[in-house]
């Protein structure tokens, strides 16, 4: 690894990567795996988490945008690659000349992609997108029928190939919640309905990580694992993440910019929301809201400085924070964990997630690009 001193620095452990990836296959094993790289790899850095995850094993690749796919093309992947969010504008026909399997919700992004294939003189690698339940993207149950002999009849002019019928999961984060057992009812009978109308797709999917998880009926054919791969639990409600062997990937910390002694009263950053309680040690922390770290962690951000867990004290400015040491010192320079894999005692980012009110999803696809990644 890098020890070069940085204001803060992203680690990224590769290793645990595929281990988390080797670890899902093992708890899917009758289906394909779909690792998701999407946003950036969930903040980890798309590319090497891509290679990665190919080298442990996983026959899939997702992303949202079809640029987040191309881009993955232009690096060099070879293998089975989706993308499922588009808008009209978008390179459609880049996706479909390389052979990037794209979704179609409804008619206007089957004909998108007949008219794009056209244009490209191939056969469009299409997955048609099933809202069992979910009411975001995906095709209603009373459209499906038209959808799928529209898309039955452009098998047949050769312009599309249908490689997939699949689904999302609304609730999968609360285990016994009483839509996952509708969703999979819905998604069923979708599918079924997509064979006996003739469609014969390679992959039938529902599951993110949560399903993948707690939920083998879910499996079907393939898997689309995001968070886990990142050794990141979906919910407390799931469990934890060595509950399922997996590891955390990612650690970030941040070297220690200034420690100085002020007295009692003395209100810290912005807005004054925190005043000393006594004369202490207070230690900035280079790293703010610009880098990823929630605004509002005032007052709850935990972040292991010197040995001990301190929290955000006062608010989060754009570049930086400021933590109270109390009657603890420490040096510049000294290095701060915002979170990591905890065995080193610091928070990780479920507790993170859990101060500041969110979901550990967006505390790590926010750590900002300013922010280097180191791989290891
Ligand atoms: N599939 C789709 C369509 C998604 O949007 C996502 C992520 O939001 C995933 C799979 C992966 O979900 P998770 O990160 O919970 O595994």
């Amino acid at each position: 690894m890098d020890e070069t001193p940085m204001r803060a620095r992203a680690v990224v452990d590769l290793a645990a990567l595929r281990d988390n990836v080797r670890a899902l296959r093992a708890a899917a094993p009758t289906a394909e795996l779909m690792t998701v790289v999407k946003a950036d790899g969930y903040g980890h850095g798309a590319l090497p988490c891509a290679r990665a995850a190919r080298e442990a094993g996983a026959s899939w690749l997702g992303t949202a945008t079809p640029e987040e796919a191309l881009a993955l093309r232009a690096a060099g992947d070879t293998g089975r690659l989706m993308c499922w969010l588009w808008t009209p504008g978008d390179p459609w026909r880049e996706a479909i000349e390389a052979d990037i399997d794209v979704s179609a919700s409804g008619l206007w992004a089957l004909r998108e992609a007949v008219t794009a294939a056209r244009a490209a003189g191939r056969t469009a690698r299409l997955q048609l997108k099933a809202d069992t339940g979910l009411g975001r993207s995906g095709c209603q149950p009373a459209d499906w029928p038209e959808l799928v002999a529209e898309a039955r009849a452009a098998e047949a002019e050769g312009t599309v190939r249908v490689t997939g019928v699949w689904s999302h999961f609304a609730c999968a984060d609360e285990p016994g919640h009483p839509s996952i057992e509708a969703q999979l009812t819905t998604f069923r009978e979708m599918a079924g309905h997509a064979e006996r109308a003739g469609l014969r797709p390679e992959v039938r999917h529902m599951a993110n990580s949560p399903a993948t998880l707690t939920l083998p009926e879910s499996h079907f054919d393939l898997v689309r694992t995001g968070i886990a791969t990142y050794g990141i639990s979906p919910s407390p409600e799931v469990g934890l993440p060595a509950d399922f062997g997996l590891r955390p990937v990612m650690t970030l910390s941040a070297r220690l910019a200034s420690v100085k002694r002020v007295p009692g009263g003395h209100g810290v950053s912005y807005g004054h929301r925190y005043v000393t309680p006594g004369e202490t040690t207070l230690a900035l922390v280079p790293v703010g809201y610009a880098d990823g770290i929630p605004r509002h962690a005032s007052g709850t951000g935990p972040v292991l400085v010197a040995g001990k867990w301190r929290t955000v004290a006062g608010t989060v400015a754009m570049d930086q924070f400021v933590v109270d040491l109390g009657g603890d010192s420490a040096e510049e320079g000294e290095e701060a964990v915002l979170f990591g894999p905890g065995d080193r005692g610091e928070p990780t980012v479920e507790d993170w997630a859990r101060a500041v009110g969110t979901i550990a999803y967006e505390i790590v696809t926010r750590v900002g690009s300013r922010v280097p990644r180191v791989y290891v």
